[in-house]
C-alpha cells in the first residue's frame, strides 16, 4: 500500500494523514471548495478539489472518487467516519475496481447496518440482546400483543433504521398504535421500508462500547471499553475510559462478548460494539459500528495502540499486530468534543470564525482538530471543531488535567460548548462517575443553563448526514434536536 486516498474531511482526514505519513504511505486528500482552507486539504501528498456542491456531489460522490483513484494510482481508501464509511455499495465498488477499502467486508457492513439482521445474528451466537420482538408478523394485532408481553415502556425501532430515525418510546399501551404508525411512516420515508422491531425500553442506561479489531480470519482482540453516556439528543459530548460502571469481572465479560461477535463475523478491521448497561448491571448488544469512531482516541491513549495504523495493517494483510494479552490498559482517558453550538439555546449549531483556539500549557494534552485559527466552521458540515483528549494515572487526576486543558483553550470566535463542558466536569455526579445517558438533560438546571424555546432559525442549517442505511439524498435539512441527527458522529 503506497498511496491512500482519504474520503473524508477536517479532523479525521488530518488524523488519518498523520498515521499514513508515519508509515511512509503517500496520501491523497479530496476537498470541497468550501473546505479549501482547512489544513487537511494541504497536509496530504496530493490533493484534489471536488468543486462546490452538495455532499452527494462531493464527498460521497462514489464514481468521482473512484475516477480520482485511477488517475492518481491510489491503492486504498480510508473512509474515516460518516460519509461512505458504512456504505456497503461503496466497499463493493472499490473491490470491483481493485482498490482496497480500509474497513470490513461489504457483507459485514450490510449485516451490522440492519437492526433486525444484526440482532438475530448476535442472538444466534448466544450473546445478550435487549428482550423484544423481531418477527415477520408485522400486523398491528401481533405487535400490540408482543409489546404487552415485553411490558411498557417499549421502544419501537425501524428495522433498517439509524440515527434515531423511526425510533419511538411508548410508555403506555393506549399510545402504542399511534406511535407505531409514526415510526412506520418515518421508517418508510428514510429507509424505504417500514418493518419494525420492538424492544424493552431500558430506563436510564449507561452507554458502554468496546473497541475491537479483527483480522478477517476469525481472530479478534478488544481494546477495552469506552463509556459515552454524557450525551445530549443522543449525541456524545464527553467520553471516558475506563468506565466507572464496570468492575473487572463485568469488564471482562463485556469485552469478551464483543470479541465473540468479531470472531463470529470473521470481522476485518476496526469496529465498535455498542451496548447498554441497565441499573442492575445487565448488558445488552445495541449495534456494531463497522468503522473508526470519533472517540477512538481515548482507547489509543490508554493502550498506546494507533488504531488507524492497525486498520491499515489489517487492510494490507499483515493481520493483527497484538495478541490480547499484549494489549494493556494504563491509567484513564477523557475526551471532550468542542462543538460550534449554543448550549443556552438547546445546543443549536452555530457557524462562524475560529478566531483563536488558544494553546495548552500541558504538552500531553492531545488536540484533534480539522481547523486552524482563521478558518470558518460552515453550515454545511458537522459542527464539531475539535476533540480534546487527556490521559493520566487516575480518573481524579485526569479530571483536573482536562479541566485545566479546557481552561487553557478559550476557543474564541464562533459560539461553542467549551464553558458548558467545564461546568459538566465540575458537576458532583460527573465527578463521582454516577451518570447515565439522560443525566445531562436532568443536570441542565443545575448547570445554570437556561433552556430557551426552539428557534425556528435553525432550519436554515443543513447537515451532513451519513449515507449509512439511507436511501434518500444525504444532504438534507435536519432538525438538530431530532434524536441522533448526527448519529454518524458516534
Ligand atoms: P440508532 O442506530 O438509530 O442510533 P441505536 O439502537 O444505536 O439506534 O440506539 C441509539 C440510542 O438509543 C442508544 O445510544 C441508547 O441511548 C438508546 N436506546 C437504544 N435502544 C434502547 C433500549 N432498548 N432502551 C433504552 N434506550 C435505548
Amino acid at each position: 500500500m503506497r498511496r491512500v486516498l482519504i474520503a473524508n474531511r477536517a479532523e479525521i482526514a488530518t488524523r488519518v494523514i498523520r498515521t499514513c505519513h508515519k508509515l511512509g504511505i503517500e496520501t491523497v486528500s479530496i476537498y470541497s471548495e468550501e473546505d479549501k482552507n482547512l489544513p487537511f486539504a494541504s497536509e496530504s501528498t496530493y490533493s484534489v478539489c471536488l468543486g462546490s456542491g452538495t455532499v452527494t456531489e462531493t464527498y460521497i460522490n462514489k464514481s468521482k472518487i473512484v475516477e480520482i483513484c485511477k488517475e492518481l494510482d491510489v491503492d486504498a481508501i480510508h473512509p474515516g467516519y460518516g460519509f461512505l464509511s458504512e456504505n456497503s455499495e461503496f466497499a463493493e465498488l472499490l473491490e470491483k475496481n481493485n482498490i482496497t477499502f480500509i474497513g470490513p467486508s461489504a457483507k459485514n457492513i450490510l449485516l451490522m447496518g440492519d437492526k433486525l439482521e444484526s440482532k438475530n445474528f448476535v442472538k444466534s451466537l448466544g450473546l445478550p440482546v435487549v428482550p423484544g420482538y423481531e418477527g415477520d408478523d408485522q400486523s398491528n394485532e401481533k405487535l400490540v400483543q408482543e409489546a404487552k408481553k415485553i411490558g411498557f415502556p417499549v421502544l419501537i425501532k425501524a428495522s433498517s433504521g439509524g440515527g434515531g430515525k423511526g425510533m419511538k418510546i411508548v410508555r403506555e399501551e393506549s399510545d402504542f398504535l399511534e406511535q407505531l404508525s409514526f415510526a412506520k411512516s418515518e421508517a418508510l420515508k428514510f429507509f424505504g421500508n417500514d418493518r419494525v422491531i420492538l424492544e424493552k425500553y431500558v430506563l436510564n442506561p449507561r452507554h458502554i462500547e468496546v473497541q475491537v479489531l479483527g483480522d478477517g480470519q476469525g481472530n479478534g482482540v478488544h481494546l477495552f471499553e469506552r463509556e459515552c453516556s454524557i450525551q445530549r439528543r443522543y449525541q456524545k459530548v464527553i467520553e471516558e475510559t475506563p468506565s466507572k460502571a464496570l468492575d473487572d469481572k463485568l469488564r471482562k465479560d463485556i469485552c469478551n462478548t464483543a470479541v465473540n461477535l468479531v470472531k463470529g463475523l470473521n470481522y476485518k478491521g476496526a469496529g465498535t460494539v455498542e451496548m447498554i448497561l441497565d441499573s442492575d448491571k445487565n448488558y445488552y448488544f445495541l449495534e456494531m459500528n463497522t468503522r473508526l469512531q470519533v472517540e477512538h482516541g481515548i482507547s489509543e491513549m490508554i493502550t498506546g495502540v494507533d488504531l488507524v495504523e492497525e486498520q491499515i495493517r489489517i487492510a494490507r494483510g499483515d493481520g493483527l499486530t497484538y495478541k490480547q494479552d499484549e494489549i494493556r490498559a494504563n491509567g484513564h482517558s477523557f475526551e471532550c468534543r468542542v462543538y460550534a453550538e449554543d448550549p443556552e439555546n438547546n445546543f443549536m449549531p452555530q457557524s462562524g470564525l475560529v478566531e483563536n483556539m488558544g494553546e495548552t500549557i500541558d504538552p500531553t494534552v492531545r488536540i484533534d482538530t480539522g481547523y486552524i485559527n482563521g478558518n470558518i466552521v460552515g453550515i454545511n458540515y458537522d459542527p464539531m471543531i475539535a476533540k480534546i483528549l487527556t490521559h493520566d494515572s487516575s480518573r481524579e487526576s485526569n479530571l483536573l488535567k482536562m479541566k485545566e486543558a479546557l481552561k487553557d483553550l478559550p476557543f474564541l470566535g464562533v459560539k461553542n460548548n467549551r464553558d458548558f463542558m467545564i461546568k459538566v466536569l465540575e458537576h458532583p455526579k460527573f465527578v463521582s462517575g454516577d451518570y447515565h445517558t439522560h443525566s445531562l438533560d436532568s443536570w441542565m438546571e443545575n448547570l445554570n443553563i437556561e433552556r430557551k424555546n426552539v428557534d425556528i432559525a435553525f432550519a436554515a442549517f443543513s447537515f451532513v448526514q451519513s449515507s449509512k442505511k439511507k436511501k434518500s439524498n444525504t444532504l438534507e435539512i435536519v432538525d438538530p434536536w431530532s434524536e441522533g441527527s448526527s448519529e454518524w458522529l458516534g
